[in-house]
């Protein structure tokens, strides 16, 4: 009886495997499609400078509007887009678009963008020369571009990815910036970011001390990991703001930037044009 259930159980998972494979492979049609239907959208969240609280630069966020349907957030696409590739056209669409759009904003207000890149796209030979081709096409200066990068890109089981460092590196000699995504959430050594191409650590919202408690472990963490980015010279943004107790906190603690729902959640291009101008010209 027990051989049996066990059997049963196996053919069970067998399905559930197969209907998630037949799932992905629909959405990796349905992104194909996507793609040249130009069904997808970036909403730009403020980054806000905790010393005057004003709009310094925007995270590119990428949004999927299928027609006559409910938009799909990326945690449902971007996993799928990577597996089968399609992130490369899809995150150099992104690049461009985001770049195009911030170039106005910076020329305006000295606006910053930030980009997500997968590692995936960092492995492509070309991801070098697309960067510094979009830059020239927008006229955005390369100063005014983050790309957010996750600990893994760099370091995959303990060794160091050779094609994303030389990448990054050549990138960053052109000015551009670049940024640790999620930072604390992966698992490799911290010995890395003394040598690796990098200027600035987002510091990620599972560390935001939780609301209307005192959190001294989450404010010990937050605390250590700005304390971690000064000695080594790298700038500090806090992902995942919702209050003003966390504001007061990270302000204290000498965090540079914050993003969060507090100020703005992700929104459209025109929003996110009205908020950066009414950032720059408040008088505070
Ligand atoms: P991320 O890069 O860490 O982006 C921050 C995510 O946190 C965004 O989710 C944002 O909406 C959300 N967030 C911001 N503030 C708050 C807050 O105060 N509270 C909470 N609960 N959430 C907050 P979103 O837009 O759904 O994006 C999810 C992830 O998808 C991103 O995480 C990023 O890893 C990926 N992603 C988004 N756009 C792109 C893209 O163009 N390319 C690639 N490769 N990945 C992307
Ligand atoms: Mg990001
Ligand atoms: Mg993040
Ligand atoms: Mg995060």
């Amino acid at each position: 009886a027990a051989k049996e259930a066990g059997r049963n159980q196996m053919i069970l998972f067998d399905d559930e495997l197969r209907e998630k494979r037949l799932a992905a492979a629909r959405t990796v049609e349905r992104l194909r499609e996507a793609i040249t239907r130009d069904e997808f959208l970036v909403y730009y969240q403020p980054l806000v400078r905790l010393t005057d609280e004003r709009i310094t630069g925007v995270e590119a966020l990428i949004r999927w509007q299928p027609a006559g349907e409910k938009m799909v957030p990326p945690d449902r696409f971007i996993g799928i887009a990577e597996d089968s590739g399609l992130i490369v056209p899809i995150g150099s669409w992104v690049l461009r678009e985001s770049c195009r759009v911030a170039a106005g904003w910076n020329r305006r207000h000295g606006t910053v963008v930030s980009v997500n890149v997968s590692p995936r796209q960092l492995r492509e030979p070309d991801f070098g020369l697309l960067v510094l081709d979009v830059l020239r096409t927008s006229g955005l200066p390369p100063e005014a571009l983050i790309l957010e990068i996750t600990e893994g890109v760099l370091v995959n089981s303990g060794k160091v990815t050779e094609q994303a460092i030389s990448h990054l590196s050549m990138l960053r000699s052109h000015g551009i910036k670049v940024a640790i995504d999620d930072f604390g959430t992966g698992y490799s050594s911290l010995a890395y970011l003394r040598d690796l191409p990098i200027d600035n650590l987002k510091i990620d919202r599972s560390f935001m001390p939780a609301p209307g408690s005192p959190d001294l472990a989450a404010q010990t963490l937050v605390k250590t990991i700005i304390d971690l980015a000064a000695g080594l010279r790298l700038g500090t943004i806090a992902e995942g703001v919702e209050t003003a107790e966390q504001v007061v906190l990270l302000r204290e603690l000498g965090c540079d930037r914050a993003q969060g729902f507090f100020y703005s959640r992700p929104v459209p291009e025109a929003d996110a044009t009205r908020l950066i101008q009414d950032s720059a010209t408040a008088i505070r």
